[in-house]
C-alpha cells in the first residue's frame, strides 16, 4: 500500500519528509524536482515512516486522559457508552445500559472505574478459563487478573494465565479468542500450524478476531 502524503515546494536544494503533529506526512521539495522522485523517495522510506507514526500515535494514546464529564463514553465489551454524572449520592459506578457516577465521587472516578472493570473483568474471564480449559482438556493452575502493558494474556510454565483487565473493552468473541489463545500455549508453546489448528477446532472464526485487535489494539494500552 501506498503512503498518503502532501508536498510543499520551496526554494531549497534537497528533500525532507517531516511527520506533521496531526501524524500527516509532509514532505519539503525544492521546485525542480519530478513527482516519480518525490514519490520514490517517500515509498524508500515508508517503512521507518510508518515506525515513526505509530510510536507517535502510541505516544498520544498514552497522553490522552478521561475527564469524567457527561457525555464522555467508556468501551465496555466492544461498545461504548455513555457517561452520566449524577447528583444523587451513592457509592461505586451504576451500569445500565449507560455508566453512572455520583457527581460527589467524580474526583475518584478513576480509581472506582478501575476497579469497576477489573470486577467485571474477574467475575468474565474466570468462568470463560474454565469454560474453554475443559473444551481443551488442559489443566489450569490459576488465572490471574492483571495490569499487563502491551500484552493481552500470557501464560507461565506453571499452567497460571495471566489476562489483562483492559481485556474487558473488547468484544467477547476477542476475549475468547484471547483465553483460547494461552490456554492452548499450555499444550503448544510455539505458534505452529497444530496451533492454529487448536485455535480453529476451538474458534473457526478466530482470524475475525485477530483482526479487530490488531486495528483495535492500541487502544486498549489505555486505561479506558
Ligand atoms: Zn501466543
Amino acid at each position: 500500500m501506498n503512503l498518503e502524503y502532501s508536498v510543499i515546494y520551496s526554494k531549497r536544494k534537497s528533500l525532507s519528509i517531516i511527520i506533521d503533529r496531526d501524524s500527516s506526512v509532509i514532505v519539503r521539495a525544492p521546485i525542480k524536482i519530478s513527482q516519480e522522485k518525490i514519490d520514490r523517495e517517500v515509498q524508500k522510506h515508508k517503512k521507518l515512516i510508518q515506525e515513526k507514526i505509530s510510536r507517535k500515535l502510541s505516544i498520544s494514546i498514552q497522553n490522552q486522559t478521561k475527564e469524567f464529564v457527561s457525555g464522555e463514553s467508556l468501551l465496555y465489551l466492544g461498545r461504548h457508552y455513555q457517561l452520566e454524572i449524577v447528583e444523587e449520592p451513592f457509592n461505586g459506578i451504576k451500569f445500565d445500559n449507560k455508566f453512572f457516577i455520583s457527581k460527589e465521587n467524580k474526583q475518584n472516578a478513576n480509581q472506582l472505574f478501575r476497579d469497576w472493570f477489573i470486577k467485571s473483568a474477574k467475575e468474565l474471564f474466570i468462568p470463560k478459563v474454565d469454560f474453554y480449559a475443559k473444551q481443551i482438556g488442559v489443566t489450569v493452575n490459576k488465572v490471574n487478573i492483571l495490569s499487563l502493558r502491551y500484552r493481552w494474556g500470557s501464560c507461565t510454565p506453571k499452567d497460571n494465565i495471566h489476562l489483562n483487565w483492559r481485556l474487558i473493552k473488547a468484544p467477547m468473541t476477542v476475549i475468547n479468542y484471547i483465553i483460547v489463545h494461552e490456554l492452548i500455549h499450555l499444550i503448544e508453546p510455539n505458534h505452529s500450524t497444530e496451533f492454529w489448528n487448536r485455535v480453529s477446532i476451538q474458534l473457526p472464526a478466530y482470524e475475525k478476531a485477530k483482526l479487530w485487535l490488531k486495528e483495535n489494539g492500541r487502544g486498549l494500552e489505555k486505561d479506558f
